[in-house]
């Protein structure tokens, strides 16, 4: 075995958490070193619908939401699926979803949800001032579409909670859906525009760029892939597969779906599991798509993207080793090509991610039981986008010593006990 020298801070995983959270560790001052096994920027970060969602402060478990997931999983393609070969293995998490959607638990998670998007959305705006990631991210407005009256009246109780949390949008009727969106199915009568919404151009080009940025400006790029982490005395110690050992001052864990064998080594057991998400992109010229649409009575969203138009969404709660049940995709995209006539189907790529996801649907950012050497920031769910400059800003407090900028006492690994 041979060890590759001390190096200041190694960041393990390079999707959208490790390297934002590399940009501001180098504007700290400090020296940074990737760990990647796979390509950069190529796991859930280079595929997701690219919406910056800081107005998503309402916490997936809420209450009621067990009752809705029966009528969800009737259709094996539907908005929300579970794999007979994973049902077994996935039961205790959604036992700790539903316990973290009794109201009292409901109401704390939007708490800890407003203050982490109004963080999250202030240090965006940091990122977006930066002169190489010029043009990445517009603000066109997301249209929330509804199928029906009694579907939109249900989320009127979401939406009179985002207005006390001070989230501009405004309610539209047909002739301003038309006029947000020509060439929607007439079903949609009823919907919500929120003028704030933004979106990053491509996901996987704004991740790469801020990898090109941070290794421009003199990080470097291990490949490997880790293994286990220990503390022996003053060291953190991280193996690789190869036998190799690199020793770091501090070491961040930003594997997302595959952070849990870390932190495991670290004696931290987190319940992080994988919702799978499915997508497909059409080549441009699709459709004359004008904003983010989220169809939300089948949760799924069409997004323009530089790339092209990209359709996709929905929960498979399927672990990390199936195969992917790419049918999924394609019933997403037939329901788009119902909702927008005009949409062009052909050429389109598929695609599936692993979002990285808690049961309470919070990330774990903080240090290890093991030692405040190694700090987490992983299991950002449906969010990691929209949250990475938070999180970013809270691992560099945490490295640097400075008090963080919101607590990050929710987000602590021993949460689940
Ligand atoms: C269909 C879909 C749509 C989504 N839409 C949005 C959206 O619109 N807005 C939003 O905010 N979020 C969205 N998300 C969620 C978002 O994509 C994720 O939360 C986010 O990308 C997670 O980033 P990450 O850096 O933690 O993980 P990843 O991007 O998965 O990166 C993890 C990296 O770690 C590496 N790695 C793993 N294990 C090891 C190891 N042992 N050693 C070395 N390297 C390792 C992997 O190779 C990978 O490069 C969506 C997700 C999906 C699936």
């Amino acid at each position: 075995m041979k060890s590759s020298g001390k190096c200041d801070v190694l960041v393990i995983g390079t999707g959208i958490i490790g390297v934002m959270s590399a940009l501001y560790l180098q504007n700290a001052g400090r020296s940074v070193t990737f760990l990647e096994r796979g390509e950069i920027a190529r796991g859930a970060s280079a595929g997701n619908a690219g919406i910056l969602a800081f107005p998503e402060i309402i916490p997936i478990p809420a209450p009621g939401i067990m009752k809705k997931a029966p009528r969800w999983l009737v259709d094996p393609l539907g908005p929300l699926s579970v794999p007979p070969a994973y049902a077994m293995k996935i039961a205790p998490w959604l036992w700790r979803f539903w316990k973290a959607s009794s109201p009292r638990r409901f109401r704390y998670g939007l708490d800890v949800q407003m203050r982490m998007m109004a963080l999250a959305a202030s240090e965006m705006q940091k990122v977006a001032a930066v002169p190489e990631l010029a043009g990445h991210i517009s603000n066109t407005g997301t249209l929330d579409l509804y199928d029906n009256r009694t579907s939109f009246d249900a989320a009127r109780h979401d939406w009179d909670l985002k207005e006390k949390a001070g989230i501009a949008f405004s309610r539209v009727d047909r002739s301003e859906i038309e006029r947000l969106q020509p060439g929607l199915a007439p079903q949609f009568q009823h919907a919500m525009f929120t003028p704030g919404g933004l979106q990053v151009a491509d996901p996987y080009e704004f991740t790469r760029s801020i990898a090109d940025l941070v290794l421009a400006r003199g990080a470097t790029l291990h490949k490997g892939e880790a293994t286990r982490i220990e503390i022996v005395g003053e060291s953190t110690i991280v193996s690789l597969k190869s036998g190799e050992k690199i020793d770091a001052d501090k070491v961040i864990i930003a594997c997302g779906a595959w952070s849990k064998t870390l932190a495991a080594s670290l004696g931290d057991v987190v319940p992080l599991e994988t919702e799978r998400g499915y997508n497909t992109t059409l080549p441009e010229g699709a459709f004359d798509l004008t904003r983010q649409l989220y169809f939300n009575d089948h949760a799924f969203v069409v997004t323009p993207l530089s790339s092209g138009i990209r359709v996709g969404g929905a929960v498979e709660l399927g672990g990390l080793d199936l195969p992917p049940n790419f049918r999924r995709s394609e019933a997403l995209l037939n329901k788009a090509k119902r909702f927008l006539p005009g949409l062009k189907t052909e050429g389109g790529k598929q695609w599936m991610g692993f979002r990285p996801s808690l049961p309470d649907c919070l990330p774990v950012i903080g240090p290890s039981r093991a030692s405040n050497s190694v700090i987490y920031a992983f299991g950002h769910g449906h969010l990691g986008l929209t949250q990475s400059a938070a999180t970013a800003k809270l691992v560099t407090d945490l490295v640097t010593g400075n008090h963080p900028a919101i607590s990050v006492d929710p987000f602590r690994a021993s949460r689940f006990g």
